[in-house]
């Protein structure tokens, strides 16, 4: 058997089949680029969900997480050390917010978003006690803990891990109508992803995000946007929000938060927010350790010059432009925003088309039946893109 296949073998043995990964084994990566065991490289048009927007094996993000890892990597937060208050504050600054409450997985910073909105309308909304509502987005992806996945309409993430928690009202991605409708004044909050990544980059109708952040500040509800895989650059900006112009009560942050070297996440908002939780009610063993803030630190000035959101804008625009070439007849729709697209293939599933991609050397993933779901690393040179929209190009025709 070759090396893959027995990899896979003893892999699919010992491991909880929650996934289904395409039959491929890597071993290394560098920028935009990964080699498996038998030494062929592939074009990674994932990048970790986004969470490797810097590309692999990024020379700057290393440096200082090797340098850091000599140093000391975690004290728990029973103790300051020196890196939190440059990661926190420079991340602030970055979101033009004031505070920041650091975890390590978009998970627990959604629930940590989910906590610090009932504790404000508790707290400082003056909601009744176990009254607090969460008004959320179908389609919706936030996350796998049971309290996230029981907001989810996805039957595969819900199937017989309830009884859920209570609280979260539904209503249609898009429609603001209906958004309005379902605030009242038990409500705290608005969760929404401002694009669905998980859901296939499904984009909102243009002024969405005005209309939610209207609806939130007149009915003094908290608009929290789950930015984990839209954010820090993918669309072109720095926040999908920004397309809008809109500024949310807090943002909630992952993936490339961590430069795709560990799992670095964040709540961030204002004092007048972040500033209801006293000592004791809530935290993280991980949660903003030295190596973690390091990295996160070291992403965030990356983020500050300007420059990755600048090249996915505009190598997102040589995006858009080849994969409106792509043949009419296999596809129903394209959506993009700056380097991240969805694209419905027509008579094929999205796991069939990754697949022959695969074998030409393409690494995607599929987001829902016949979705394909792109995300390049912003470090993605523009040759390479083309290469890898002509490999699906040839794959669809
Ligand atoms: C990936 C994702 C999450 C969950 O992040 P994990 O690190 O996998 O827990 C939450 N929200 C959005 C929008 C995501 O894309």
């Amino acid at each position: 058997m070759s090396i893959t296949g027995e990899e896979i073998e003893r892999a699919e043995a010992a491991l909880a089949h929650n996934y289904h990964p395409l039959p491929v084994v890597l071993t290394e990566g560098k920028g935009a680029w990964v080699t498996d065991v038998e030494g062929r490289r592939y074009l990674d048009l994932l990048a970790g969900y986004s969470a490797l927007n810097f590309g692999h094996g990024d020379d700057e993000l290393l440096a200082v997480a090797h340098a850091q890892l000599d140093r000391l990597t975690l004290t728990s937060r029973a103790f300051h050390h020196n890196q939190l208050g440059t990661f926190a504050s420079e991340l602030a600054e970055l979101c033009g917010m004031e505070m920041v409450l650091p975890m390590n997985t978009g998970a627990e910073a959604v629930e940590t978003a989910i906590k610090t909105a009932r504790k404000w309308g508790y707290r400082v909304k003056g909601v009744p006690a176990g009254r607090a509502k969460i008004v959320v987005a179908g389609g919706n992806f936030h996350g796998r803990t049971v309290t996230i996945v029981g907001f989810s309409d996805d039957p595969e993430a819900i199937a017989d891990h309830g009884p859920f928690t209570p609280g979260f009202v539904t209503v249609p991605f898009g429609d603001a109508e209906a958004l309005r409708a379902a605030v009242d004044e038990d409500t705290v909050a608005v969760l929404i992803e401002p694009i669905q990544g998980e859901g296939g980059v499904v984009l909102p109708p243009d002024g969405y995000l005005r209309a939610v952040r209207a609806i939130c500040s007149e009915a003094g509800v908290l608009f929290i946007a789950d930015e984990i895989q839209s954010g820090l650059g993918r669309t072109g900006r720095t926040f999908a929000c920004d397309h809008e112009d809109v500024v949310p009560d807090m943002y909630v942050l992952g993936k490339a938060l961590g430069g795709g070297i560990m799992p670095v996440s964040a709540v961030v908002s204002r004092r007048d927010v972040l500033g209801v939780f006293r000592p004791g009610e809530h935290g993280s063993t991980f949660g903003g350790n030295p190596l973690a803030c390091a990295v996160g630190t070291a992403v965030v000035r990356k983020l500050k010059t300007g420059e990755p959101q600048r090249r996915a804008d505009e190598l997102g625009r040589v995006f858009a432009s080849v994969l409106s070439e792509l043949p009419s007849s296999a596809v129903d729709a394209v959506r993009v925003r700056g380097l991240w697209a969805g694209i419905d293939v027509r008579g094929r599933t999205g796991r069939d088309v990754c697949e022959g991609l695969l074998g030409r050397g393409v690494l995607a993933k599929d987001a829902h039946g016949s979705t394909i779901r792109l995300a390049p690393p912003l470090v993605v040179s523009e040759e390479d893109l083309r290469w890898g929209v002509s490999q699906l190009a040839a794959e669809l025709a």
